[in-house]
């Protein structure tokens, strides 16, 4: 049935729409009706924004679904819009996308709002459903569901032995800006855990005795294929975990960077000295197996910083991401398990179950691991049995001091960035600011004015500038911070839960809050930021480093040298100078006091993964 009324125009494409589908009958129709007259600036969430994106979507599900067909339901044209209401049917047997075979019926219904002028479409809401299609299709793991969709059976594996595998069993994964299920990812157990240990001890041989340049090789074939799929990969990881696509295509080259930059690096027999009677050298050798322990704020950057140099080194990896995060993990174990030989790298996955079999593993040599401080001391005491070798990159506090000399309104979006990046949950994100108390007022005013500006929302929706906290467990301690700053402090924007489904908290601003207040001394790892006064230089600088962490700090000034010698009067880490939260992999990155113990990229971070041998020879 149609109902026709409205412009020529749009009529017109009403009635092309409608005898095409119905004379031809298949799929095909949308290439040429809806491609051709695509316009890029659609604002619909999930969609491909390109002509050539869209091309390639439908010749896609063409080839995979001979027996794909479209119906056409009803249509209706008012003015210059038009509203279809189509069902799409199709079958599919055999392997898609070089995964497991499926066999799969599939029936999906959209609504698609077009907008025409001229005879052409001009605008066209509702072509983004096609990711849920494609996502029933399992042709694209990903979609927060446009029309809803919840869990789906899923196709990731674990990587054992060169093999993907299924899991033991199975867990959830939560999409944060709904709440809800959308991929199942597979669970190991106790004997896949010992599998994954025991291919990468018989895998350390062969792959420790290559040659560095040939593992250098593959990991340059690794980060090609990672660019290769990048916005696959960015889109699945801002489903699992919340963060906007653009950061979350961030993380993605930044790993490729990572994977790139170590395959530059070397590890050469070094001469300590040498004179008449003695030559000293020192060897690198790699240390055996490597676990690789990752958290759920950048699964994929943290565990590529960790995997890269690991590799380089001749060492050979079990990596176990966090159980709220581990499906772009997983998908990097299809990269793996193509380019690597077998048992160099293996993914499990637990639900916090496993990692304390992994640290406390008698074949495992280092533990390279990133997480709370509270896990960290877990893992320290197990690996003590063994006296492994050990990186923890822990938990942070990070204060920020803003000298008087600055501009507020020149200084606050950059502060604001720092402190609600990845919605406040990066480890080396600001924490507590500090704020002379000339501008303080003016300070805190600019940064409220940030934080109601702030767009809060799924981050596949475009023009979303903040996500969802990353799961259930962090919003409600986040909530925690929300109602002690309510309690103790005075909130200048922000301080409500989003009444929407999801894990969504307003960047929030608060002031005139003591020293000695929980959000000012914990880590609140969300978008609470509380601002802090200062008049004395010296006295702000012992209550900043009044602190068990130690991971960042930063001083903003108008005077650099100033702020860098303030900077060297910093307890922690890393300490920036008129920035915060930059690095790179060839940066790096180590935490003082309880933040951590080691060091991670950079040349230092390589040479972790490795023992120095010293040979001493007579002359
Ligand atoms: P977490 O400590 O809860 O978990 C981290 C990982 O440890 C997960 O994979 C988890 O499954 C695993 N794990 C849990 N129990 C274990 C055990 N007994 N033995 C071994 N592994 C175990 O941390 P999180 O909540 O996922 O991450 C947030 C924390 O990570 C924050 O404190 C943040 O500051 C910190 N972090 C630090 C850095 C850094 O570079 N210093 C970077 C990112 C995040």
């Amino acid at each position: 049935m149609s109902i026709m009324k409205g412009s020529d125009a749009a009529k017109a494409v009403v009635r092309r729409n409608t005898e095409e589908v119905q004379s031809r009958g298949n799929f095909e129709v949308f290439d040429e009706l809806f491609a051709d007259d695509f316009v890029d600036h659609t604002p619909q969430p999930n969609m491909t924004p390109d002509k050539a994106g869209v091309r390639q979507l439908y010749r896609y599900i063409r080839d995979a679904f001979p027996d794909f067909h479209a119906e056409i339901h009803w249509q209706l044209s008012d003015g210059d819009r038009v509203t279809t209401y189509k069902t799409y049917y199709g079958t599919h047997e055999g392997p898609l996308l070089g995964v497991a075979p499926t066999h799969r019926k599939i029936h999906f219904e959209s609504v698609d709002v077009m907008r025409v002028q001229n005879g052409k479409i001009t605008d066209h809401w509702g072509v983004g459903n096609l990711f849920s299609l494609m996502q029933q299709l399992n042709a694209l793991p990903i979609s927060n569901g446009a029309n809803g969709s919840e869990s789906n059976e899923s196709d990731f594996r674990l990587l054992i032995n060169g093999k993907l595998v299924k899991g033991a069993s199975t867990l959830d994964v939560i999409n944060p800006a709904t709440g809800r299920i959308f991929m199942t990812a597979p669970r190991a157990d106790q004997a896949q855990l010992e599998q994954a240990v025991a291919s990468a001890k018989a895998a350390f041989g062969t792959w420790s005795a290559q040659p560095l340049r040939q593992r250098a090789a593959l990991l340059i074939k690794l980060a090609e294929a990672l660019e290769a799929k990048q916005e696959d990969f960015a889109r699945l990881l801002t489903q699992e975990q919340g963060k906007p696509l653009q950061q979350a295509l961030w993380e993605i080259g930044y790993s490729i960077g990572a994977l790139r930059y170590f395959a530059t690096l070397d590890l050469p027999i070094e001469v300590l000295k040498e004179d008449a009677t003695q030559k000293v050298i020192r060897q690198r050798k790699a240390l055996g197996v490597v676990a690789a322990i990752t958290p759920w704020n950048l699964p994929i950057l943290l565990m590529i910083i960790k995997v890269a140099p690991a590799l380089l080194a001749g060492n050979t990896v079990v990596v176990k991401p966090a159980p709220t995060t581990p499906l772009t993990t997983l998908k990097f174990g299809e990269l793996c398990a193509r380019i690597l030989p077998a048992g160099v790298v293996n993914i499990i996955v637990d639900q916090n179950d496993l990692g304390a079999a992994l640290t406390g593993h008698a074949d495992v040599a280092k533990i390279t691991f990133t997480g709370s401080t509270a896990t960290g001391k877990k893992v320290m005491t197990s690996a003590a049995e063994t006296l492994k070798r050990l990186t923890l990159e822990l938990g942070g506090n990070d204060a920020a001091i803003v000298l008087e000399d600055v501009d507020p309104k020149g200084v606050a979006p950059k502060i604001f960035a720092a402190a609600t990046f990845i919605s406040g949950q990066a480890c080396i994100g600001i924490k507590r600011l500090y704020v002379h108390d000339s501008i303080y007022d003016a300070v805190c005013d600019e940064l409220g004015r940030l934080a109601r500006e702030t767009v809060v929302g799924d981050g596949l929706e475009p023009g979303t500038q903040m996500g969802p906290i990353q799961n259930k467990t962090q919003f409600e301690k986040v909530k925690g911070f929300l109602e002690d700053a309510r309690q103790n402090g005075k909130i200048v924007a922000g301080g409500n839960v989003l009444e929407r489904d999801g894990y969504f908290i307003e960047p929030t601003i608060v002031r005139d809050i003591p020293d000695n207040d929980r959000l000012v001394r914990e880590e609140q790892f969300g978008p609470v930021l509380p601002v802090l006064r200062y008049s004395d230089l010296n006295d702000v600088i012992s209550r900043v480093n009044d602190s068990e962490f130690g991971l960042g700090g930063s001083v903003w000034s108008s005077d650099r040298d100033h702020a860098f010698e303030v900077a060297t009067r910093i307890n922690s880490g890393t300490v920036w100078v008129n920035k915060h939260l930059d690095t790179g992999p060839d940066i790096p990155h180590a935490g003082a006091k309880q933040s951590g113990v080691g060091v991670e990229q950079g040349r230092d971070g390589l040479e972790e993964f490795t023992q120095a041998t010293i040979i001493n020879i007579a002359k």
